[in-house]
Parts: C-alpha cells; structure tokens; sequence
C-alpha cells in the first residue's frame, strides 16, 4: 500500500534509489519521494481517518476493508490514543466512497440529504460520506 505524500494518490511509479532509499514519482502531480518520508505521512493520515472511523462506529474489519490498514494496526491505535466508542449496537452508519465528481451529484440531490446527517472525511483521492439515518422512522 503506498500513496504519494502531497496527494495521496496511489498511482505512482519507482524512480530509482537515492541515498539507499526507494524514490517513488507520483503519477498525478508528480511529486517525488523516498519510502522513509512516505511511511511517516501514511502514519498520520490513516492513524487520523481510522480512528475517526473507528468512532463512526465501524467494525476493525471494515476499516481494514477501506483503508487497506491491518485491523491489528488500527486496534492498536485504539489502544495507543485510549479511544472509547460509545456503545450503541442499534446504530449503525451506511457509508459510500464517491469521487469529488460523484459528491457533488450526490450533495445535489435532495433525497440524499433529507432528514439524515452525515460526515463527509477525505479518502486517498476520493471521499467518504458517512450518513446517519438514525432519526428516521
Ligand atoms: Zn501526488
């Protein structure tokens, strides 16, 4: 799993060694990077989004799912940052990944967005929107 640090997107390629390292280039916007440089962005990022959804109340299993992380990794950041998730098995969000064209449509349409409320994080190059429709009858 690798992502490129200023984008994050994964369409990138090797681009020699520098200083023993691998150097990636970014497809997209053509930024280059070294492995080291690029593991600790990664951390960061996906520590941040796993937890989050971690607190949206998804599964280890489905975080592992979506952002490809080990579900090991992610109960261990849980652990780390001593994260409590409130109990509530009758809650459970529905969540879809769209790209920034895709929200847009989605965010226009009323039906969407009725009586529900929902969390939009950035994912990679895409978005995901996680709505609760716990009000709904
Ligand atoms: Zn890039």
């Amino acid at each position: 799993m690798k992502f490129c640090p200023q984008c994050q997107s994964n369409n990138i390629v090797k681009s020699g060694i520098v200083n023993e390292r691998q150097r990636y280039k970014c497809k997209a916007c053509n930024y280059f990077f070294t492995v080291n440089k690029l593991g600790k962005r990664i951390d960061q990022y996906y520590v941040t989004k796993a937890l989050q959804l971690y607190l949206e109340g998804l599964s280890y299993r489905e975080i592992e799912r979506i952002l490809g992380i080990s579900h090991v990794s992610v109960m261990n950041w849980v652990r780390k940052y001593n994260i409590q998730k409130v109990q509530n098995s009758d809650v459970h969000p529905t969540y879809k990944i769209l790209s920034q064209t895709e929200l847009g449509k989605y965010f226009s349409s009323e039906e969407n967005t009725r009586g529900s409320g929902m969390i939009v994080t950035e994912l990679g190059d895409k978005f995901m929107v996680i709505k609760w429709e716990r009000f709904k009858e």
